[in-house]
């Protein structure tokens, strides 16, 4: 999959009609967020809220003809292919299809469905501005108010 380095704006085109919501633009001026190369340019830990929004995002705002479509998990391909086991661990490569949006204030962040994946196996800590837009997030729903 391609890499876009952390919080570096892009035009993410999609079909609207296919996304969670018809009325999203076709064409996004959007935020980059864990679109990953072969490498985890962050590690740490997001606490339990964090990772309940991130998955509540990727679940519900789901994308799915995102022109950037089928990704494949480049650090576990780098683990396989730098391995003795070469292809009895193939099968344990991490694919992902599609993309999710936060939207926060004005600001459309973008990222592959493969974040949970990146987050859960390989520690990758998403920058601190996305990070605290998953707190306010949190905090909206706390409120009842999403
Ligand atoms: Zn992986």
């Amino acid at each position: 999959m391609t890499a876009i380095p952390d919080l570096q704006s892009f035009v993410y085109r999609h079909v609207a009609a296919f996304g969670f919501d018809p009325s999203l633009p076709g064409q996004i001026d959007a935020v980059a967020v864990g679109w990953l190369g072969s490498t985890v340019p962050r590690s740490g830990q997001l606490t339990s809220a964090q990772l309940a929004v991130l998955e509540r995002v990727v679940a519900d705002r789901h994308v799915d003809t995102g022109e950037l479509g089928y990704h494949t998990c480049e650090i576990c391909l780098a683990e396989v292919s730098g391995g003795t086991e070469q292809h009895s661990r193939v099968a344990t490569i991490h694919e992902g299809r599609g993309d999710a949006v936060l939207c926060h204030g004005a600001t459309y962040y973008v990222m592959p469905s493969m974040i949970l994946h990146y987050v859960r196996e390989h520690e990758y800590l998403p920058p601190d501005e996305f990070l605290f837009a998953l707190d306010q997030v949190n905090r909206g729903l706390r409120q009842g108010s999403p």
